[in-house]
């Protein structure tokens, strides 16, 4: 959810656009303009490219890269390996389309791994997965929602396996520089961050993006509490030294640290509201997101469109999990499969 205006720069005008020694960012467009675009960072090592995320898989997004990568009298087949942050499709397919053409190797964390069986399972099922995740929030009006609307098969074509599984604390050694898988399990559960310390550069992927909170648990497998491990992941950058943060949507900024305050402090105003929202009555997370103000507009949950509804009402069951967890509510499990939460009086 939004919580800063955009600044007047766009960032996301097409690249590429030098951003450290040998480092550029190329924005490559999406096919909704909700996050406007998605950066791949491109860097220089020797001969050969080894690119920080890939893309969308679309023509649009191959083209900017490729015109990107030519504006730095560089080609495709330069780029030896994709080291992904996370398994988005924003991020991720276009590295395995690319694969396809070029042999490029492609790597992802190894918390993804249970992600991708399920997207490379030809029947696996968006709405029905949406459905059970709706249920357990007992968001009644959302599911009706969902099941009125024309049914998209999943596309598990456009996912395969990486070549390689990275793990925390991996170290990359490039012929130029070197970088550290740092595992930050939040926005998806096996979401990593690049960190090349000698340069003081962080690609913080999703997990620290400078205009927007990064949504919680909008992934196949979301049984952990995502919210919790999310705080314990930001938590972790103030134990870094203070990076430069290169960020999978938006521009570059200084400080990691920062930003990590801010959405800190965001994350625990939420809970308050979260929190208030349950001692004046509200039980299921659909009721408690009912009442929340969303978006910086401060907007009601049913003025939202329909997937908008449903990623705030993910994200508010995972605020009142992390409540339950630091013993604020209680949780219970009703009959019918929803978890329900109580002040403690
Ligand atoms: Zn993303």
């Amino acid at each position: 959810m939004t919580t800063t205006p955009t600044p007047p720069t766009s960032w996301s005008d097409p690249g590429p656009v030098a951003v450290a020694d040998g480092i550029y960012r190329i924005p490559l467009p999406l096919p909704t303009d909700a996050l406007k675009a998605v950066n791949v960072y491109a860097i220089e090592d020797g001969d050969d490219l080894v690119l920080i995320d890939a893309g969308w898989v679309m023509t649009e997004s191959r083209d900017a890269l490729e015109k990107g990568l030519g504006q730095l009298n560089h080609d495709l087949g330069q780029v030896t390996r994709f080291l992904v942050t996370h398994a988005h499709r924003d991020h991720y397919t276009l590295g395995v389309a690319l694969r396809r053409e070029f042999g490029t190797k492609v790597a992802l964390g190894l918390g993804e791994q249970p992600t991708l069986e399920k997207l490379t399972d030809p029947t696996h099922n968006v709405r029905e997965a949406q459905t059970a995740r709706m249920k357990v929030c007992r968001a009644a009006p959302l599911i009706e929602g969902l099941w009125a609307l024309p049914h998209v098969d999943h596309d598990y074509k456009q996912w395969e396996f990486p070549d390689e599984w990275l793990t925390d604390r991996q170290v990359i050694d490039l012929s130029t520089r070197t970088l550290e898988v740092v595992a930050t399990p939040g926005h998806t559960i096996g979401h990593v961050v690049f960190v090349d310390r000698d340069n003081r550069l962080m690609f913080s992927g999703d997990h620290v993006l400078p205009h927007i909170t990064p949504s919680i648990g909008l992934e196949p497998n979301n049984k952990q509490l995502p919210l919790v491990s999310y705080l314990q992941s930001l938590a972790l950058m103030t134990e870094l030294p203070d990076l430069r943060m290169l960020p999978a949507h938006g521009d570059v900024r200084d400080s990691v640290h920062a930003r990590v305050g801010e959405l800190q402090q965001h994350h625990e105003i939420r809970l308050r509201q979260t929190l208030a929202a349950v001692r004046d009555g509200a039980t299921s997370a659909y009721a408690v997101a009912r009442v929340l103000p969303w978006t910086r507009r401060e907007r009601t949950l049913d003025s939202l469109d329909l997937f908008n509804q449903i990623m705030a009402t993910t994200e508010t069951l995972a605020h009142l999990d992390v409540l339950a967890e630091r013993g604020e509510l209680t949780k219970t499990t009703q009959p019918d499969g929803a978890f329900l939460f109580e002040p403690l009086d």
